[in-house]
């Protein structure tokens, strides 16, 4: 596998580190609404075979995180599922052991040089390495970073009942612990941007309030999209929610406000799950959008 890409984002460096590479994922699970022509003989030309299979049953999807080097900070973007985890009711995840910490070690990035941990939201597969098995306690992974999400994701996930199945346990064993140790920067994002060149938009509706994550740097522009997207049909079909879309009015406006913001500022996108490079460029096309790859 190969786990580290780079790219530069004006002064800054952005490296992916791969957790997982999930392939058969159903097509007809992972999008409900999907219409199995598109993942075939209409299939738009930048969806390759490294997306989905050739009769569209099957979709691929990476897990990983992006780490940016700003000059100023070490900063990681989502933090996988973790390793150890019981995920009893979420097999794929369930008491994982991959090389993450390995990777980032060979990415040139040590943990505790890790200043902030910003993540999108509070999902089984973007929090899992906020915290390492230590004893009978999960510890903070990156001793020494602030760890930023929204105040109102997490107010909303510390009832159990809005808590998804395939969440179940997260908040307990990779949320909690990190507020409990005093590294939690929780934030409001309509109101509160902490971090130079970073903003936080809210794009509710694959979870509560889900947060998309730009950055500017010398006059160059990002968007970490997070979950709006999981996979690039979906630029082409932004009307298609992913099953693990909570709000899906919300998800859907979202997907679409992401895709534009990507359009309009010429700003190099980051998914959160896309095989192949995961990143791209998002061009405006006579019927919707188009997806340029990295
Ligand atoms: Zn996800």
């Amino acid at each position: 596998m190969d786990t580290i890409q780079r790219y530069r984002i004006g002064d800054a460096t952005v490296t992916r580190v791969t957790e997982l590479i999930l392939s058969e994922v159903p097509s007809a699970f992972l999008f409900p609404d999907r219409d199995r022509t598109v993942l075939t003989h209409c299939r738009p030309s930048w969806i390759g075979p490294e997306n989905v299979s050739t009769d569209g049953e099957t979709l691929t999807l990476s897990v990983h995180s992006w780490i940016v080097q700003t000059g100023r900070h070490t900063v990681v973007i989502d933090t996988g599922a973790g390793n150890g985890k019981s995920r009893p009711l979420n097999p794929i995840f369930d008491r994982l052991e991959t090389p993450y910490l390995e990777r980032l070690a060979a990415a040139g990035i040590r943990s505790e040089d890790v200043d902030f941990v910003l993540v999108t939201h509070l999902h089984v597969d973007h929090v899992g390495w906020n915290t390492v098995r230590k004893g009978e306690r999960w510890v903070p992974t990156f001793p020494n970073a602030k760890y930023v999400f929204s105040e109102a994701e997490y107010r909303f996930y510390a009832d159990v009942e809005h808590v998804q199945t395939p969440s179940a346990g997260v908040f307990e064993d990779s949320v909690q612990p990190i507020v409990d140790a005093g590294q939690a920067l929780l934030i409001d994002a309509g109101h509160q941007q902490p971090i130079d060149g970073f903003t936080f938009h809210r794009t509710k509706g694959h979870s509560f309030d889900h947060l998309s994550i730009s950055l500017e740097s010398n006059g160059e522009h990002a968007l970490f999209s997070g979950d709006v997207v999981h996979h690039p049909v979906q630029v082409a079909k932004p009307e298609w929610n992913s099953v693990f879309c909570e709000f899906q009015d919300d998800a859907q406006a979202s997907r679409l406000w992401a895709l534009n913001y990507a359009a309009n500022h010429g700003a190099t996108f980051f998914s959160s799950h896309f095989p192949g490079t995961s990143a791209g460029i998002v061009s405006r096309e006579d019927d919707g959008f188009g997806w340029l790859p990295l």
